[in-house]
């Protein structure tokens, strides 16, 4: 899908839907065994822009943050509303400063309105074009596109991925999902920028897992990115918290307490 047909598409707003999406969210495939003894915070990024490879990673770099990239590599090297898409030049200098490259489907499917089967060859393609680009790390991390996913497809991810992230708002204790975890969007919209900073903040006093994921960092983006101004203020704030700036497979290693690989 090009990031025009993106920008065209929208998941099924039926009130069944919205029963479905929230049933999917209850029945947890994998949950997170243990709580977070301190607070990790992964900043990442969807589908994704150069703008996102390029601003947002200067902008976590300037306080030593490390953040996820969840790469669509059917979008990869297209132009649309997010403005340009990553191509493979944009990988190795991600990973060579810290950041991680995340899998998000070839084709930035709805998971929810594909066959298991479909989904799954279409993961399989996205890692397997990945590694086409040149990206030869392991890839432990996923995001469903759109959020869309559902009960009966989330455990089919546990073999192939260490966690993956939603987009419903909320942080991750013990009990979440792994192969749903919650993060909160940072869009166009200035209220965005005041949840994710408030949940920064309430974060530092209760230690958890939180995510914050957006598209293209731009002035004058799209209505699913940021601005420079409102990222760089999040990620100062989520720094002087004084909690973990970490890449998603990090969160895992450290919350489990795992040896990294
Ligand atoms: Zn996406």
């Amino acid at each position: 899908m090009t990031a025009q047909a993106l920008a065209d598409y929208v998941p099924d707003r039926s009130l069944a839907a919205k029963i479905r999406r929230r049933l999917t969210r209850w029945q947890v495939a994998a949950p997170l065994s243990v709580q977070p003894r301190e607070t990790y915070i992964c900043f990442t990024f969807d589908d994704f822009p150069k703008s996102a490879a390029d601003t947002g990673a200067e902008i976590l770099d300037e306080v030593g943050a490390k953040g996820g990239y969840y790469a669509c590599t059917g979008m990869a090297g297209t132009t649309g509303t997010m403005g340009d898409l990553f191509d493979e030049r944009d990988l190795a200098p991600l990973t060579a400063a810290g950041h991680e490259i995340c899998a998000h489907t070839e084709s930035h499917i709805d998971c929810a309105r594909t066959s298991m089967k479909d989904v799954l060859i279409d993961i399989d393609t996205n890692l397997a074009r990945l590694r086409e680009m040149g990206h030869t790390l392991p890839v432990t991390q996923f995001a469903w596109p759109y959020g869309e996913t559902s009960a009966g497809l989330k455990p089919a991810l546990t073999t192939k991925f260490e966690a993956v992230r939603g987009i419903l708002p909320g942080v991750n204790n013990k009990g979440a999902d792994l192969m749903q975890l919650s993060a909160y969007e940072l869009d166009a919209d200035e209220a965005s920028t005041a949840r994710a900073a408030a949940a920064i903040e309430a974060a530092a006093r209760n230690p958890t897992w939180l995510f914050v994921f957006t598209h293209d960092v731009r002035q004058n983006g799209s209505p699913w990115g940021t601005t420079p101004d409102s990222l760089r203020r999040l990620v100062r704030l989520a720094r002087d918290t004084g909690a973990n700036l970490v890449t998603p497979s990090r969160a895992v290693q450290e919350i489990l307490g795992k040896d990294p690989a």
